[in-house]
């Protein structure tokens, strides 16, 4: 996680776009206070996809940011319908299937189970970016790697 190696000016210019366009509000730090901060973003591990990192940790080996798990593949965002599981959410999104006949379309969902890693925490109703990666159990080949919490909190339970 640690870099072990000195970073030369010419490697910043290297960076991903996501670590550089992290650092453009901190312009007007002097120069030499830039390439620390820098530094800083790089430190954050970039599993390869434009999210937000989660601001807590984990020890989960199964986690994309803090474990040994490879996300590649399919990327989807949908809401979180069940995370009874322990470690998993089942997440789901719909989409529209067009019927020829009466000239419409059908609402249909998809519903897939994702790991919820402990520093994710996802619950019943957040909406979460998942993304595909090995094939974790039977079921599961799919990690939540991004996380945001509904505007206005606990407005589903107070209905019910
Ligand atoms: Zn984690």
């Amino acid at each position: 996680m640690y870099l072990s190696y000195t970073i030369h000016y010419s490697d910043i210019a290297e960076l991903p776009t996501t670590v550089l366009r992290r650092s453009e509000g901190r312009e007007a730090v002097a120069k030499h206070f830039l390439l620390f901060w820098v530094i800083g973003d790089v430190m954050k591990k970039n599993i390869g996809i434009n999210v937000e990192p989660p601001e807590k940790t984990c020890e989960d080996s199964k986690c994309a940011w803090h474990g040994k798990l490879p996300v590649r593949g399919r990327i989807f965002i949908g809401v979180v319908r069940s995370a009874k599981s322990h470690g998993t959410a089942v997440v789901e999104w719909g989409y529209h299937k067009p019927v020829p006949k009466y000239e419409s379309y059908e609402r249909r969902n998809t519903r897939v189970t994702a790991h919820n890693p402990p520093c994710m925490h996802a619950r019943e109703g957040d909406t979460v970016t998942i993304a595909e990666c090995r094939q974790i159990s039977k079921t599961k080949s799919f990690v939540v790697v991004s996380r945001t919490v509904p505007e206005v909190k606990g407005s589903k339970e107070e209905k019910t």
